[in-house]
């Protein structure tokens, strides 16, 4: 692949904080952004060039978004494939749409990461009703409910302990099927974030420890401890294993459990990830930028982290009321998205803290 020349356009999927923040790592590298998202919150619209603002299946749109680009990439993975089958033709698209399609179908994917040796909490699907009795039987309970597809942050997601409970759980799951998956008893959460050059060379940042709350990522930390330091080896096989052979081109992010049994793959994410948000300062090169320079063919740049210690806090909701006390932290590397809307819930901003 011959690198991108600068003042070329990279068209980004999705118009959310993660497309703005890899406008604006594409942008400090002399690219241009053209985002493509349906009619919303588009924040990433506010540091780009171009915006199409069109359906995700409108075929017209994306043909003439095609023709405007130099490569596609994406900031969202639920992008329905089969139109973007059709402009591949026109334009490079990194990462491929096959890591899309694994991506979208929880079940396709752990069966991938099972083939290629990894280990995942037990599953069985149930994909109607009557399908759930037997799917949670064979996991046991307690279990959790998650759809196949669609779900993200904790959505989609029921836990249930009693047979009891089922017929409600398929409804409130919105009635479509589900995968019925055996609780873990994780001592911590982590991923394993790479990047993937277009020559095959792959880089890693480190792992941080990652603490949910409500389902939604709350903070990323290092050093992440002694139990994800002694399994992040193996858990960067088995996503190095996954990139490979998907011959993956960008940012590639993989969820683990650190189990007693040893990492556990929970699920991929074909794009940069807000567990990697902490690498803007606390790396020498972020995973927006190496995601920008792998998309355009260009040497990839270190992932050393460059801290004793990092810390990155999501500001959900109201919490971005504290924004002017925020900036009274030294330490503090304060992020606003820009989104119009606090609704509770929703991810408006983040802290990056560093100690040396
Ligand atoms: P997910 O949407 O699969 O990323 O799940 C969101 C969060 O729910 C995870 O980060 C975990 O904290 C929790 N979770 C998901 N699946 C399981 C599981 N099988 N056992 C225990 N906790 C889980």
């Amino acid at each position: 692949m011959t690198a991108l020349s600068p003042g070329s356009t990279i068209g980004i999927m999705g118009g959310g904080q993660l497309g703005r923040m890899l406008a604006m790592a594409a942008a400090q590298l002399g690219y241009r952004c053209h985002i493509y998202a349906p009619a919303g919150d588009n924040v990433a619209c506010d540091v780009a060039a171009d915006a199409t603002i069109a359906a995700y299946d409108d075929l017209e749109a994306l043909k003439r978004f095609a023709t405007a680009c130099d490569v596609i990439t994406f900031e969202f993975e639920n992008v329905p494939v089969l139109p973007l089958k059709t402009i591949a033709r026109d334009v490079p698209i990194h990462p491929p749409i096959k890591a899309l399609e694994i991506g979208q179908d929880r079940v396709e994917e752990k069966e991938f990461v099972r083939k290629l040796g990894g280990k995942t909490a037990d599953f069985a699907v149930a994909r109607s009703e009557i399908e759930v009795e037997d799917a949670v039987a064979v996991v046991g309970t307690p279990a959790i409910l998650k759809t196949i597809r669609m779900g993200y942050d904790g959505k989609g997601q029921i836990r249930v302990s009693a047979k009891s409970e089922l017929a409600s759980a398929w409804r409130r799951a919105g009635s479509q099927p589900l995968i019925a998956e055996a609780m873990v008893e994780f001592d911590a959460e982590f991923s394993v974030i790479l990047v993937r050059g277009a020559d095959g060379e792959i880089r890693y940042w480190d792992s941080t420890r990652n603490a949910h709350e409500d389902g939604i990522l709350a903070t990323s930390t290092l050093p992440a401890g002694p139990l994800i330091e002694s399994q992040q080896v193996a858990a960067r096989k088995m996503a190095a294993a996954v990139a490979r052979a998907l011959d993956y081109v960008g940012v590639f992010t993989a969820e683990f459990f650190a189990s007693a049994e040893g990492p556990l793959f929970n699920e991929i994410a074909p794009r940069v990830h807000n567990s990697g948000h902490w690498t803007i300062e606390g790396a020498e090169t972020s995973q927006f930028e190496n995601h920008i320079r792998a998309i355009c063919g260009l040497p990839l740049g270190s992932t050393a982290t460059v801290a004793e210690r990092v810390e990155m806090q999501n500001l959900i909701g109201k919490d971005g009321e504290r924004f002017i006390q925020l900036l009274g932290d030294p330490a503090a590397n304060v992020h606003l998205y820009g989104k119009a809307e606090a609704r509770p819930g929703r991810k408006i901003g983040h802290v990056t803290r560093l100690y040396r």
